[in-house]
């Protein structure tokens, strides 16, 4: 419980100026978005990681829960008071510390917004290949944690191949240093990559190292239509098994095109059962070559229509409409719950007719998007949250969804998390040995369990 005298004491370490306690103010901070809400009792915003480090010696001394968020966009309540105490909010905390181009790193603070880090190596011709569909909100820190995904995936990887390294304050107030500034370290456990993902549960991060790539001299984009699933997903599994790689590789369906005209006006038709977009990138010769053997396999699989880019313009109105899509789709009904299944790609298609097969029989309307090149699907969930019967269809059909993906060698997650989404079906992926393992872990960074308290390893039953 959070009492005049230990808030004095976070006071002392931010001043009132860096402190929200106010209903109106907390209540910002209540949600993410995930569908539940949790009331912090303040929101702390740090700058220093050595006011990360008092905040944490406080809490202890305490026993007040901390939970850390960056921006709050996660899909799995990760980021919220679940057991009340105060929100880290790192927000403020946010510095490009140093661009590193002969070694090809750089040092961020964890508020560092992904889009803005993005644009700033761009324009010294780098590159940071996570690219979360929230990049423009998103922070360094969230997505660290979350070990976000994002389009490029098939390609590039996700957020835990860039990391080279973290500064992180324990719950015990103790600053450690993880990784280095090598491209090669074989140095003791790999910390840095047991904190990615760990959901904000192990440490505060207050600084990170990650690695980043010279910047493609080209790119293009294509956008292939098709009468049914079946012909996309054919096209998805050929240019995979083709051995080619394309930067990202998107499916739509007939829901997710509708929306998206409504909102964007791309001029999709409205009749099509799915779209693919798809990017290839690279030296302009092989980007060429690419796009039009890919622009084939579309054709061959039964594409009705395949566009390809002939600007950067162009490109970049196609990829800003796919970032759109989620909220194109949640306007649509109160709640948009967003599942996160991920499945091995040759049962893709398979996977997206069943998810339609089981809105069907549940009677709940879900409209799919996938990175389906690798396997991950995104089927938006659409209900009402204030309506108790909609939504015990709604857990049938997410029951069902969680059942396939893992009856076909499947993951829970391929990029959103567990945190409270999630957490009752861990037992089906991990065996109670593993969980166990990571029990103790968590131990081992929080014995005294204040930081992010109700998270995914508590909930799990
Ligand atoms: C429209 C939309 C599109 C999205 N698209 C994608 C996508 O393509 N791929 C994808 O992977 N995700 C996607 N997401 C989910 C979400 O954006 C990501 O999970 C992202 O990584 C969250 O970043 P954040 O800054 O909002 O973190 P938050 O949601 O605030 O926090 C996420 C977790 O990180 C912890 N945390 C945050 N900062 C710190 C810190 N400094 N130290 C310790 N712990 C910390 C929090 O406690 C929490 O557990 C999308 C979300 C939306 C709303």
């Amino acid at each position: 419980m959070l009492t005049e005298k230990i808030l004095h004491e976070f006071e002392t370490i931010l001043g009132k100026e860096r402190i929200l306690t106010s209903k109106e103010d907390l209540l910002s901070y209540a949600y993410d978005a995930y569908v539940e809400e949790y009331l912090p009792e303040a929101v702390l915003f740090p700058k220093t990681s050595a006011e990360v480090s008092q905040i944490m010696q406080v809490a202890s001394t305490h026993r007040i829960f901390v939970t850390p968020r960056g921006a709050g966009s996660g899909l799995a309540a990760c980021s919220l008071a679940k057991q009340g105490g105060v929100i880290l909010c790192f927000t403020m905390m946010n510095r490009i510390l140093e661009i590193n181009k002969p070694n090809r790193y750089a040092i961020v603070e964890p508020g560092v917004v992904v889009s803005e880090f993005q644009k700033e190596v761009e324009k010294i011709g780098l590159f940071y290949p996570p690219d979360p569909g929230s990049a423009t909100v998103a922070t360094m820190g969230g997505t660290v944690l979350m070990n976000a995904g994002g389009m490029r995936g098939i390609k590039y990887g996700v957020t835990r191949d860039y990391l080279m390294g973290l500064q992180g304050v324990l719950p015990s107030g103790e600053v450690i240093q993880t990784g280095s500034l090598t491209a090669k370290d074989v140095t003791g456990y790999d910390l840095t990559r047991l904190i990615c993902g760990s959901e904000g549960t192990l440490a505060v991060v207050t600084r990170i190292t990650v690695r980043l790539l010279p910047k493609p001299k080209a790119r293009r984009t294509l956008q292939a239509i098709y009468n049914t699933i079946d012909q996309a997903g054919n096209t998805v599994a050929r240019i995979v098994e083709e051995g080619i790689i394309p930067a990202t590789l998107e499916l739509m369906d007939k829901m997710i095109i509708k929306a998206l005209e409504d909102y964007a006006h791309l001029g999709l038709p409205l009749d099509a059962e799915a779209v693919l977009l798809i990017e290839v990138d690279g030296d302009p010769e092989s980007v060429e070559k690419q796009a039009g053997i890919i622009a084939e396999f579309c054709r061959g699989q039964g594409a009705r229509d395949v566009r390809v880019s002939q600007s950067e313009k162009e490109s970049e109105q196609l990829w800003m409409a796919r970032r759109g899509a989620f909220g194109a789709v949640a306007r649509m009904r109160p709640t948009c719950v967003i599942e996160d299944a991920t499945v091995p790609v040759s049962f893709l298609t398979r996977a997206i007719k069943e998810v339609i097969t089981i809105a069907q029989r549940n009677q709940v309307q879900i409209a799919v998007l996938a990175h389906a090149g690798d396997g991950n699907l995104h089927p938006l969930v659409l209900c009402d949250l204030r309506d108790k019967e909609e939504m015990k269809r709604v857990e049938k059909a997410m029951d069902e969804i969680v059942d396939f993906a893992m009856s076909v060698g499947g993951v829970l997650s391929g990029e959103h998390g567990i945190g409270i989404a999630k957490a009752k079906y861990l037992p089906r992926q991990l065996s109670p040995q593993t969980l166990n393992l990571m029990r103790t872990l968590k131990n081992t960074f929080d014995p005294l369990g204040i930081l992010n308290p109700g998270s995914f390893l508590e909930c799990a039953p």
